[in-house]
């Protein structure tokens, strides 16, 4: 029998990443005897206010200020103590940034293993089994290990999140003491730098994809390329929007053939066959046919629509739920006017 320990990180302003919930789903899908949350942070309240009638058997936290910080010492040894007092032999995390920081270095202190990418959780004659995908998300892979603890990194958006019952009474928290020593204090996190919006054009959880195909590039109805003008419309729809930025294969190839290109845009961007597979709940294609080997990179965007002049691109094939048969230059236009006059 597992004993299993949800660890979730409260972000500075006490709140938790929407994975923390979706992780509480994927350990329900084990159907083990139960779970134990583990919370680390400056403060827990928030936080464990949204865990609330989450079905966990005991809740554990290391909290202090110590741990508001996202800092490898302290958080790996916040962690460390959790898995040991839970006794934890499966551990489950939200795939964000500080837990991918974190947990595998865990794993080695504590002799288990971790797996990151993890897309889902079963229990195959009693044992867990994960499955995650491989090869830029071409091959899917199921296993089970025999190491212990196993510390697994869930990817979010691939199990609902547990809704919490609000008028179930505040859970009894166990408090750990966890020694901060001034080394594990030498790292010291004294701010956050962001490129602008629309500089840091790739963002995972962004609500919208927004792909630019090579269409923005080419001859249009007067028989001039307007490269500039797209660019300016698409950083600003970017801005407005804070979508996240993808991009056809042949928009970003087009700068090795000499082309006039969006400086925006690298191979960083591109979705398909042979790019990116981001997970977006919705997806706009902009001056992009919607072949097959792009529109591929786009299985997991449950809402998609497209602008394109042809009506019969690839995205008419029922690849979109909604094509608009449109000038996406004019489209944009307008849709950054209207933006501008409801900023969010
Ligand atoms: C092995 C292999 C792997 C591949 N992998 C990928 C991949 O990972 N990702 C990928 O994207 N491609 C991939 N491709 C290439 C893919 O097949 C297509 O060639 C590519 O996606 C086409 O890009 P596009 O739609 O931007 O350009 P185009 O095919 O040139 O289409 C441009 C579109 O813009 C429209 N347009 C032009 N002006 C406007 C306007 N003003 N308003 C609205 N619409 C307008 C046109 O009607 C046209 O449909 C791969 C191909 C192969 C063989």
């Amino acid at each position: 029998m597992e004993t299993t320990l949800i660890i979730v990180f409260a972000e500075l302003d006490g709140t938790i990443s929407p994975g923390a919930l979706e992780s509480v789903s994927a350990a329900q899908s084990l159907s083990q005897s139960g779970f134990a949350i583990g919370l680390i942070g400056e403060s827990i309240q928030p936080a464990l206010a949204q865990f609330i009638g989450c079905g966990a058997s005991r809740f554990l936290a290391v909290t202090g200020p110590d741990f508001a910080q996202p800092r490898y010492a302290t958080d790996s040894a916040a962690a460390e103590a959790l898995i040991r007092v839970a006794g934890s032999t499966l551990v489950i995390a939200a795939s964000t940034p500080r837990a991918q920081r974190v947990l595998p270095g865990v794993a080695h202190r504590l002799g288990g293993r971790a797996d990151t990418h993890v897309t889902s959780l079963s229990a195959v004659d009693g044992q867990p089994s994960v499955t995650r995908w491989y090869y830029r998300q071409r091959m899917e892979g199921t296993f089970q290990r025999a190491q212990r603890p196993w510390l697994l990194l869930v990817e979010p958006g691939c199990s609902a999140a547990c809704p919490s019952a609000s008028d179930a009474p505040m859970p009894a928290v166990e408090s750990l003491k966890v020694e901060v020593s001034s080394a594990l204090q030498r790292t010291q996190v004294i701010g956050r730098q962001a490129p602008p919006a629309d500089q840091q054009t790739i963002r995972p959880e962004a609500d919208v994809l927004f792909v630019a195909g090579a269409g923005w590039t080419k001859k249009q109805a007067d028989g001039q390329p307007h490269v500039a003008d797209a660019e300016r419309l698409i950083l600003d729809f970017l801005r407005k929007s804070r979508a996240s930025l993808g991009s056809s294969k042949s928009l970003v190839d087009i700068s090795g053939e000499g082309q006039a290109v969006l400086s925006c845009l690298s191979h960083m961007n591109q979705i398909g066959q042979t790019g990116a597979t981001p997970r977006h709940p919705k997806g706009l294609s902009t001056c992009c046919h919607g072949e097959e080997p792009h529109a591929v990179g786009w299985r997991f965007i449950r809402e998609r629509r497209a602008i394109n002049l042809d009506p019969n691109c690839g995205w008419a094939r029922g690849k979109a739920d909604v094509l608009y048969v449109a000038d996406a230059f004019a489209v944009i236009e307008k849709v950054n006017a209207l933006l501008a006059q409801h900023p969010s």
